[in-house]
């Protein structure tokens, strides 16, 4: 089984954790750059993402995900780890500035795009490459508001694409580690199963 890591400065890193062991996979909690050896896969968890990317920079992370990403790493952001993968975000707090990310999916994302009343929802969303619809858990979610060439759309909602790929690295604007449905976890270990070697 490949082993992969989970971002672990903040957010829902345990639940991705769990879901990852449960089907065989082995897990790094990954805080600094060298955590990132031996492993082929990485995920980045939901959360906040203008703490976590204070907290990249603070444990000098970004170049360390970057070069993983470079020697062949497979990456995959939910919620807050798809802002932190997108080229441009848009809609963080305006003290802070332009936000930072790691650009390696040509998108720009907005953050928490689907309003204050539906703040959270859950609904069956159709997503390519699985056989019927997977239960997604929205949680001030943000949303792709544009999609650059070469990217794969894999789900949309309400007109707005919500899970979109490039390569090897996925986002996912939903939590599916927050459903009993394993089918997305499953698919990101079965395209883990190479092991990376890191130069
Ligand atoms: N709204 C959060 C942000 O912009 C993301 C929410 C989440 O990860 N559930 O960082």
């Amino acid at each position: 089984a490949p082993r992969i890591g989970v971002l672990a400065l903040q957010g829902a890193f345990r639940e991705h954790r769990q879901r990852l062991e449960g089907l065989g996979a082995a897990v790094t909690e990954v805080r600094l750059g060298r955590d990132l050896g031996g492993l082929s896969g990485l995920i980045l968890p939901g959360g906040e993402s203008t703490t976590m990317a204070r907290l990249m920079t603070e444990y000098a992370l970004w170049e360390p995900v970057r070069a993983f990403h470079a020697a062949g790493g497979h990456l995959w952001g939910t919620c807050a780890g798809a802002i932190l993968l997108s080229r441009d975000v848009l809609g963080a707090p305006p003290q802070f500035g332009r936000q930072d990310s790691l650009n390696l999916l040509d998108v720009t994302v907005q953050r928490n795009a689907f309003g204050r009343q539906i703040d959270s929802f859950t609904t069956d969303l159709p997503v390519r490459g699985l056989d019927g619809a997977f239960t997604a858990v929205f949680i001030r979610a943000p949303a792709f508001t544009r999609v650059g060439d070469g990217v794969e759309v894999l789900a949309s909602y309400g007109g707005q694409a919500v899970m979109v790929r490039a390569g090897r690295v996925t986002a996912s604007a939903f939590h599916p580690e927050l459903t009993p449905d394993g089918r997305l976890h499953e698919l990101f270990v079965r395209e883990c199963a190479a092991p990376v070697a890191l130069t």
